[in-house]
């Protein structure tokens, strides 16, 4: 009769400490948000990073779907001045879980105009100018087609913007920061050619062809501090970016697994699906394995490779080993497969350091 007594005051107790729990927890996750708030909104990336020449990785997918990957984005910081190159779907809040101010971003510059690589430009413009009150458009730099792609986004959100700025008042969303303003530039025709795009404060930016057919596509070489980095965009393997990337510290290239595209069209012929099983198969042509980044890594003489734009996507841990591996076969330096939230440092001492910033 003691112990049946005993029990029933243990099973009583039991049952109150989960009800004070739940009615606690919600009080608790508000003093921890409160905490995680301050924190965030106080913070600024640059501000942890020494001077020197920065890959900042706000997204590492591609079209298809994986969570934990927003759309293609790289984010370069040089000294102080900050620069986005492409910006896909996920990438605005993605700069924004890694602490980097968007009211901040010089230009944004684009490699070419498929989908995956300006479906998120609307929220990074959006952020351009909510976060800082900009008095300037968001400056987006791409190659011909550019100017066409920003008026319609322009016109798409201008209804938006009205409402915004009828709320917040001008102060706050100043009229002329509102959406971007487009700097369009004919491809370089030749392997081998580059165009200056920019060089102000010690910063300099060139671009070039890259192999993306029917795509018209350029990638990218920032310079700052006798530090570079090269950006492939979206290709198969190309001269004229092996040549663009001669000694560059840095090369972030893209990257698609034959095996594991095979494999999806494989699946997708299996289950019926011919057309996802023929954009399976399409793919392929254009764009590079990760043994022929690997070889443009080794002729070009990089410091460090950085796979990015996973094709297929990745989302079992351990797939994007064998996209490291495969790149390695053909290159001797270093070769990392890059996350959201990863930043790789070239400091203006020189050396390379890595670091992630994701919070939630
Ligand atoms: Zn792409
Ligand atoms: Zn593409």
């Amino acid at each position: 009769m003691k112990a049946r007594a005993w029990l029933g005051g243990l099973a009583a107790l039991v049952i109150a400490a989960g009800v004070g729990a739940y009615f606690f927890r919600g009080e608790i996750a508000t003093r921890i948000f409160e905490r995680a708030a301050r924190q965030a909104v106080g913070e600024n990336l640059r501000t942890g990073l020494p001077d020197g020449l920065h890959a900042i990785f706000c997204g590492t997918g591609s079209p298809l779907p994986d969570r934990t990957r927003a759309g293609p984005c790289l984010a370069v910081l040089a000294g102080q001045h900050l620069f986005i190159f492409d910006a896909g779907d996920g990438a605005s809040e993605t700069l924004q879980l890694m602490g980097v101010q968007q009211n901040e971003i010089e230009a944004l510059f684009l490699t070419h105009l498929h989908s995956d690589h300006i479906d998120g430009l609307d929220t990074v413009a959006l952020q351009h100018w909510a976060s800082g009150a900009s008095r300037e458009q968001l400056n987006v730099i791409g190659p011909i087609g550019t100017a066409r792609v920003v008026a319609g986004l322009n016109e798409a959100y201008a209804i938006d913007q009205g409402y915004r700025m009828a709320h917040h008042g001008p102060e706050v969303m100043p009229p002329s920061g509102a959406g971007m303003r487009a700097t369009e530039f004919a491809i370089p025709l030749a392997d081998g050619e580059e165009l200056e795009l920019w060089n102000k404060d010690g910063v300099r930016i060139v671009t070039f062809r890259v192999t993306h057919t029917p795509t018209e596509a350029v990638g990218y070489r920032i310079e700052y501090a006798n530090r570079s980095i090269t950006i492939s965009g979206d290709t198969s393997r190309s001269q004229s970016l092996t040549q663009a990337a001669q000694g560059t510290d840095l090369l972030v290239h893209e990257a698609i697994s034959p095996r594991l595209d095979a494999i999806m069209h494989n699946a997708s012929q299996a289950a019926g699906r011919e057309n996802i099983g023929a954009i399976f198969n399409d793919i392929l042509d254009y764009h590079t394995s990760p043994e022929d980044a690997g070889h443009v890594a080794q002729e070009a003489g990089v410091g460090a490779l950085a796979l990015t734009h996973f094709l297929p996507q990745t989302p079992i841990p351990g797939l994007t080993d064998t996209f490291v591996q495969a790149a390695k076969s053909t290159y001797d330096g270093p070769v990392f497969a890059a996350r959201d939230g990863d930043v790789i440092s070239l400091p203006r001492t020189g050396g390379m350091l890595r670091s992630h910033h994701l919070r939630f």
